[in-house]
C-alpha cells in the first residue's frame, strides 16, 4: 500500500436503509482534501437496499462516485463483516485517504480495519489538511487533555485513516446538476460469514435527548452561580424540546455531568438553536458550538465574547431572563423583543 496518488474515500453510514447525516458532513471534509490533491472523492457505503435517491444525494453533495456494497446480511452493522468488505475494497482500489465519522460504528470499524491493513488511524480529528510538497494527510486533534493541538501524519502507510467528529462540519449544499457513477457491488459469500447476528434494537429509555442530535441546545455556565440553579437550564431545554448542555466550568464544579459538556474537550453540537446562559464564550467552548445555525447569548456582561459572535444577545441577569422566557413559552405567545420578556 504505497500508492500515494489514490482517491479520497469517505464512509457513508446507513441505518434501516436510510443514510445518516454524518455521511453528508464527511463530504465537506473529503471534497476539500480531494480538490487539494487533485483526485476523485468516493463515498463508500455498506448496507442493504439503500434508496437510489440517497445515493444520488451523495453525488449531489460532492462525491464524484459512490461505491455501495449491498446484501441482505449487511443490513445491520457487524464490525468483522463490514471490516472484511472494506479491507477488500481498499486493497482493490488503493485510496490515499479514508475518512469516517467518529460515531459508535465508525469508532469500532476504523481501528479494526486499520489493523487489518497495517496502517495508521487518528481518532476524533477536528481538522484535516494536506501537507504541501508531500501530499500527506495532516490529521489535527486536541492532545494531552486538550492542552495542545497535535498534527499527526501517516507518511509511510496507505490509506491514511481518520475519524472526524460528527456535527463538526456542515454538509455541502445540494447541486442537483451533479452526476456521477453509482456502483452497487454484491460482495462474495466468503466475506459475509459471521458468528455475530443482530437480534434487534432497543431505544435507550432514559428519556433524555441526545445532545449531539438535539435541534435545540440550552447550555449553562458559571454565571448560574450554583448547582441548584441549573434546574432553570433543564426546564428551558425541556420547554423547547431540546437538550441541556454546559460549559466545562459548570461541569468541573459538579453542577452537571461530563456527558453534557460542550466544547473542545466535550461534545460538538450543531443545533438549529443554541442558547448559552451565563457562559462567557471562551475559545474552547466556541469550538463546540460554531456550526450551530442560530446562537443566542444570555449574559449580564455586554462585552462577553459569546455576545460578540451570537446572532442574538440578551444583556441581562439569567435569573430574570430565563423565568421570563419560560413564562412566555408556557403561555404559548411570542414576544417581539427582549423588553416583552419582563411582562
Ligand atoms: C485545554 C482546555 C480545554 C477546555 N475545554 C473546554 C470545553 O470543552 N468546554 C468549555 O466550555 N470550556 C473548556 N475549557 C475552559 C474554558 O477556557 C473556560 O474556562 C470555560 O468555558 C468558562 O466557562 P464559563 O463560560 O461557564 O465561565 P466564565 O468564563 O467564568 O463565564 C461566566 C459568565 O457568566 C456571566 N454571568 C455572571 N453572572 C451572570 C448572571 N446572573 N446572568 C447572566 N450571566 C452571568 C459572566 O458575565 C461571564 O461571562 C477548556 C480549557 C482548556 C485550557
Amino acid at each position: 500500500m504505497t500508492d500515494k496518488t489514490g482517491a479520497v474515500w469517505t464512509l457513508a453510514e446507513q441505518f434501516g436503509g436510510r443514510l445518516k447525516p454524518v455521511s453528508f458532513e464527511l463530504l465537506t471534509r473529503g471534497r476539500f482534501l480531494a480538490d487539494k490533491l487533485g483526485v476523485p472523492l468516493v463515498s463508500v457505503l455498506i448496507g442493504e437496499a439503500v434508496r437510489e435517491e440517497d445515493l444520488e444525494e451523495l453525488i449531489q453533495r460532492g462525491a464524484d462516485e459512490v461505491l455501495a456494497a449491498e446484501e441482505p446480511r449487511l443490513a445491520d452493522f457487524v464490525c468483522e463483516t463490514y471490516a472484511r468488505i472494506l479491507t477488500e475494497l481498499i486493497l482493490a482500489h488503493k485510496p490515499a485517504v479514508f475518512l469516517a465519522g467518529a460515531t459508535s460504528s465508525g469508532r469500532t470499524l476504523m481501528p479494526y480495519t486499520a489493523v487489518k491493513l497495517r496502517t495508521g488511524l487518528t481518532a476524533d480529528c477536528t481538522g484535516l489538511d494536506i501537507e504541501e510538497g508531500t501530499g500527506n494527510l495532516l490529521q489535527i486533534r486536541p492532545a494531552i487533555g486538550g492542552n495542545i493541538m497535535a498534527t499527526i501524519k501517516t507518511p509511510d502507510r496507505r490509506p491514511q485513516m481518520a475519524t472526524v467528529r460528527p456535527r463538526s462540519s456542515r454538509p455541502p449544499e445540494k447541486d442537483p446538476s451533479r452526476r456521477g457513477p453509482i456502483r452497487r457491488i454484491i460482495p462474495e459469500d466468503r466475506l459475509l460469514q459471521s458468528e455475530t447476528r443482530v437480534t434487534g434494537y432497543r431505544r435507550e429509555e432514559t428519556g433524555l435527548i441526545n445532545l449531539e442530535e438535539a435541534e435545540v441546545v440550552v447550555a449553562g455556565g458559571r454565571g448560574l452561580k450554583k448547582g441548584e440553579n441549573f434546574g432553570i437550564i433543564r426546564e428551558l431545554a425541556e420547554a423547547l424540546g431540546g437538550a441541556a448542555g454546559a460549559s466545562r466550568d459548570a461541569v468541573d464544579r459538579g453542577w452537571i455531568s461530563y456527558p453534557h459538556q460542550i466544547g473542545l474537550s466535550g461534545k460538538t453540537v450543531s443545533p438549529k438553536l443554541y442558547i448559552g446562559i451565563g457562559i462567557s464564550g471562551a475559545i474552547q467552548h466556541l469550538a463546540g458550538i460554531k456550526t450551530s445555525e442560530v446562537i443566542l447569548s444570555v449574559n449580564i456582561d455586554p462585552d462577553a465574547p459569546l455576545h460578540q459572535i451570537a446572532d442574538f444577545g440578551i444583556v441581562g441577569d439569567a435569573f430574570a431572563v430565563v423565568p421570563a422566557l419560560l413564562k412566555r413559552l408556557r403561555r404559548g405567545g411570542g414576544g417581539k423583543n427582549a423588553a416583552d420578556l419582563g411582562q
